[in-house]
């Protein structure tokens, strides 16, 4: 049978799987298995030569049992119903593996933001908020940055929203500026909640993160973040890549400069000639492995090559079912998606909280906060995954949907 690329299906079985193990019935999954809520939306745009492109957009609500939904909003040429529900239903994980009273939700405009102006992009980010505006909202449904958004988006969308509501709205959304509200260290709280999961796995496995060679997959928010971390801890980044390339150096890359000379989409490798594949950086000899770019890149094609001793999720769905499951099987520690990058919500849930309560909090407060959320999580889906052996996708699966599965039983909805 050919592999599972799709990840809206392919997350359906596992959430299925971890439900069976918790012992919950069919009529559990049949409500979880898609977004309770989705809305497709068309979005007129006028562009700098005066025509109009109507851009789709959608905003897909998996489950509001424990509160309000919460999910980034991406812009990205790939964006399709599909891929927004399968995101919404891993925000749901997410909120419940570092236990936020929150469901998942997502958005995303499909658009190449790569070709777009400011003031193209403005009046598209504006549009989306108008188009999705009666299902969103600080206590209903709470946007935040995903792949190519960013601050500067979230504000025109947060000045949208609050113009629309006749109030200054603040906690509409997270992933603000600083001086509209957004929250101390909410641009590299993804990173840093994948460097703690990368120590934590370290420490299992008994790699010093002095001079670990490491390899990441992209360099755009999450990768480029997680770069300097870990090179600032002492770690040795031997491969970094994004979309037109990648780079190696087995004696370790120049984190600084190559930060210095990345533009806004994680672009970096243009301006080097002795490039190498995004698949060959993936089979490099290294100890931790993290793929921080797209979708489904690790394969039954290429997991047998994979070297590294841990394998570290930053971005969503990189690795396919069948992939994992040869990891597993070749006993590498592959840390989960869901796990690994949900520093982002986490902080965005203390931006949020801040934003409700008008008290702002220090950026020592917040990484302290986080810090303690991730070590938590990675813990108990550690021990879930030791003591039933299983993989630790499976076990942050059942971790993740027990509170929303619980919540929908209590509401008596199932
Ligand atoms: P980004 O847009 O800032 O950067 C993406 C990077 O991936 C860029 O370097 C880009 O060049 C590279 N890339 C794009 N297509 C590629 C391809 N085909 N092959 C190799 N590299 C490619 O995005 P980001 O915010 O860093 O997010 C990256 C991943 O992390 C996504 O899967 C996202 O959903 C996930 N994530 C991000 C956050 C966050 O807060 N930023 C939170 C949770 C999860």
């Amino acid at each position: 049978m050919a592999e599972n690329l799709n990840l809206f299906t392919s997350t359906q079985a596992v959430v299925q799987e971890a439900l069976q193990k918790l012992g919950y019935d069919e009529a559990m999954y049949e409500l979880l298995k898609e977004p309770l809520r989705m809305l497709e939306v068309r979005i007129p745009v006028r562009m700098d030569d005066n025509t109009v492109k109507v851009f789709t957009g959608y905003r897909a609500q998996h489950n509001d049992a424990v509160g309000p939904t919460k999910g980034g909003v991406r812009f990205h040429p790939g964006v399709t119903d599909e891929e927004v529900k399968a995101l919404s239903m891993w925000m749901t994980l997410k909120c419940g593996i570092v236990d936020l009273p929150y469901g998942g939700g997502k958005g995303g405009v499909t658009c190449d933001p790569r070709e777009m102006s400011m003031g193209e992009l403005e009046r598209l980010s504006r549009g989306y908020v108008r188009a999705v505006s009666q299902i969103v909202g600080p206590t209903k449904d709470i946007p935040a940055p995903d792949v190519f958004t960013n601050a500067q988006i979230m504000a025109w969308m947060m000045d949208e929203y609050s113009r629309i509501d006749e109030f200054n709205s603040p906690g509409f959304i997270t992933g603000k500026p600083l001086v509209l509200g957004g929250s101390q260290g909410r641009d590299r709280a993804t990173a840093q909640g994948v460097t703690i999961c990368i120590n934590e796995a370290a420490k299992k496995v008994g790699i010093d993160m002095t001079g670990a060679r490491v390899v990441i997959q992209g360099f755009g928010n999450a990768g480029s973040f997680l770069a300097k971390f870990l090179s600032d801890q002492g770690a040795k980044v031997i491969g970094i890549s994004d979309a037109y390339g990648a780079l190696h150096d087995p004696n370790g890359l120049d984190i600084d400069y190559l930060l210095d000379r990345r533009d806004s989409f994680g672009t970096v490798t243009t301006l080097f000639e002795n490039t190498i594949s995004n698949q060959e950086l993936l089979e490099l000899d290294c100890d931790i492995l993290v793929p921080a770019a797209i979708e489904n890149q690790i394969t039954s094609d290429n997991a047998h090559n994979i070297k590294a001793t841990i394998v570290v999720e930053a971005a969503n769905g990189p690795t396919t079912s069948e992939a994992t499951k040869i990891l597993h099987d070749r006993g590498i520690l592959l840390v989960p998606d869901v796990l690994a990058s949900a520093g982002g919500v986490t902080v965005s849930y203390f931006e949020w909280v801040q934003n409700n309560q008008g008290y702002y909090w220090t950026e020592e407060e917040v990484s302290e906060k986080l810090h303690k959320k991730m070590v938590d999580a990675f813990e108990n889906i550690y021990n879930v995954a030791s003591t039933r052996n299983i993989n630790m996708r499976l076990a942050a699966y059942m971790v993740g949907v027990r509170r929303t599965a619980e919540a929908s039983r209590f509401r008596g909805w199932v």
